[in-house]
């Protein structure tokens, strides 16, 4: 039974596979995210010391630096089979989707989108994209 006059909230911790899961707590027991040690303070405080909180937001700013990495590999990647169905001249070409996927092209990462006046959305990675032609067709353009 939850006593109504507990306040309950949610706090991130780091489990014992070092990943940040969210739970929810009694404020009267609330746990450092890093050292996972009970303390005191102010109700929006969630560290129990500033090197824990220091520890927190560098590994944080590791994490998302990483994964800002990999996106732009994917994109880098993504990029390339695309000028490569390209070629260096022309502004368009039709091909299979299947083309792209064998080459594990990842339709998720894309710079930006746009849709034309037919209606017809245009995935871009920068200057080049594609678009669903058919069911199992795509276009490919440069943008000029
Ligand atoms: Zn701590």
């Amino acid at each position: 039974m939850q006593d109504k006059s507990d306040v309950y909230s949610f706090q991130t911790v780091r489990n014992e596979n070092d990943i940040f899961v969210c739970i929810m707590v009694k404020d009267k027991d609330r746990k450092c995210k890093i050292c996972k040690k009970s303390y005191q303070g102010r109700k929006n405080k969630v560290f129990c010391s500033v090197a824990c909180k220091n520890y927190y937001h560098k590994h944080l700013r590791y994490a998302s630096f990483k994964a800002a990495i990999r996106i732009n590999e994917y994109l880098k990647r993504n990029h390339g089979i695309l000028l490569e169905q390209l070629g260096k001249n022309k502004t368009q070409v039709k091909i299979y989707r299947n083309v792209l996927e064998d080459k594990k092209f990842r339709f998720k990462y894309h710079t930006h989108t746009a849709i034309n006046s037919k209606g017809k959305i245009f995935h871009y990675v920068y200057d080049l994209a594609w678009m669903e032609f058919s069911d199992d067709e795509l276009l490919i353009v440069r943008k000029r």
